[in-house]
């Protein structure tokens, strides 16, 4: 067989490695939305966007103020490849705290945030000929971090007759010899979802008989409305080949710092560390320094931010399930809330750009997430309630026009 042809740079000629095709993709039609309000935003037209999550909160002073006096002190060199010491133990005992899970400071590995954390974690799981499963509706870059170890993405739907949850027997299907890995989400972007301890009894069930790992993406993990998270590191049969990936990003509010961990088991964390090493070389000392002090103790700035949240996703889905047409579970963690609109007839893609034309609203259509999305839309919390309420008012006077 031939090898594949390598593709060519349009205006040079110049030929790439075949990989980066494998992170690129179309770019579905369903992000152009956000594309779209951002331009009209910088117009200065009158838009609300509600298509993505980065929590509108400043970082607690407190953690500012330990950067820059880290900074001033001189901690502006090269440091520990996989992270200093004193923040590999505090994200142990986080860990902990948090889940239960006993984490070895050794088994950490610090990295610029949990996107960083999923890719390197996954380029040290599978590669070509391999198959990473993930539910779907996923998160968007899911699909590109597996493609971009060589290996296949499988996706296992969460539909919306089961609340989007996962089905025992659509897992089992999905799983073949070449599955090397699950990676997920919980509490899961885009739906809002908390997985279940019968959910992690299935998924323990297959990774135990076929020596799959499971990639927890747990970047929600403190932003819960009820329950809190169950950690997957904790469940039987998963204690000893589950990575759990996480970041200060969302729980701090601190997405700009890049600060976030792998959290592996047996021999990962050293395959971690020399892939660091020769991908990036350590984080900034400062920040670390920083996030050891964000680690340290609670901060008053995050409970306000937890309760806020709290009281937006409250808000948006009374409002929501007051509309004709439309519908939502409430989202028991994380920063998004599925609008159902299935009643209206109208697909989600078609449906979010009729409703951007009609009132400047943009929440992202739910098959930009994967099939099982179709008929929702994905609305962030991440904007102060007032904008909240005055964007379910244009949802509801264009649903009203249906
Ligand atoms: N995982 C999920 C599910 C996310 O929603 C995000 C951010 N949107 C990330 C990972 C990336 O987080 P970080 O800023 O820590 O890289």
């Amino acid at each position: 067989m031939s090898p594949p042809l390598r593709p060519i740079d349009a205006k040079t000629g110049m030929p790439y490695a075949h990989r980066v095709t494998w992170v690129g993709g179309e770019g579905s039609r369903a992000w152009r939305i956000h594309d779209l309000a951002s331009e009209a935003i910088a117009e200065g037209q009158d838009v609300i966007d509600l298509t993505i999550g980065d929590p509108d909160f400043d970082t607690p002073t407190a953690i500012v103020d330990a950067a820059v006096t880290s900074m001033r002190a001189g901690r502006t060199h090269y440091t520990d490849m996989a992270g200093i010491p004193p923040l590999r133990e505090a994200i142990a005992e986080r860990q902990q705290r948090l889940t239960g899970q006993v984490v070895d400071p050794d088994d950490v590995v610090v990295v610029p945030g949990a996107q960083c954390g999923l890719f390197s974690t996954l380029q040290c799981l599978a590669g070509p000929g391999d198959e990473v499963v993930m539910l779907e509706p996923t998160y968007a870059t899911y699909e590109a971090l597996v493609g971009a170890s060589g290996a296949r993405a499988v996706n296992v739907p969460l539909s919306p007759e089961r609340g989007f949850h996962i089905d025992p027997a659509d897992l089992a299907a999905a799983i073949t010899p070449r599955t090397r890995a699950i990676l997920m989400n919980f509490p899961h972007n885009p739906t809002g979802v908390m997985i279940t301890k019968d959910e992690l009894a299935a998924i323990a069930e297959v990774c135990h008989q076929r020596d799959i790992w499971l990639v927890s993406d747990e970047v929600y993990g403190s932003l819960t409305y009820g329950e809190r998270h169950h950690s997957p590191a904790t469940t039987p049969g998963l204690e000893d080949r589950t990575v759990v990936v996480d970041s200060l990003s969302k729980s701090h509010a601190m997405t700009g710092w890049r600060l976030g961990w792998a959290i592996g088991q047996g021999e990962l964390a050293s395959h971690l560390y020399n892939l660091l090493l020769c991908q990036l070389y350590g984080c900034p000392p400062f920040i670390q320094d920083a996030a050891v002090i964000a680690l340290s103790r609670e901060y008053e700035e995050i409970d306000v931010m937890r309760a806020e949240f709290a009281a937006r996703r409250t808000l948006v889905a009374e409002r929501v399930n007051d509309m004709p047409l439309a519908a939502c579970l409430p989202p028991e963690g994380g920063m998004f809330l599925m609008i159902d609109i299935r009643a209206t007839g109208l697909g989600s893609v078609d449906f979010a750009f009729r409703l951007f034309e009609a009132e400047g609203l943009a929440l992202m259509p739910g098959v930009g997430f994967g099939p099982s999305g179709e008929g929702h839309l994905r609305l962030s919390l991440s904007s102060p309630r007032a904008v909240l309420e005055d964007a379910c008012a244009r949802l509801a006077r264009f649903l009203g026009t249906l």
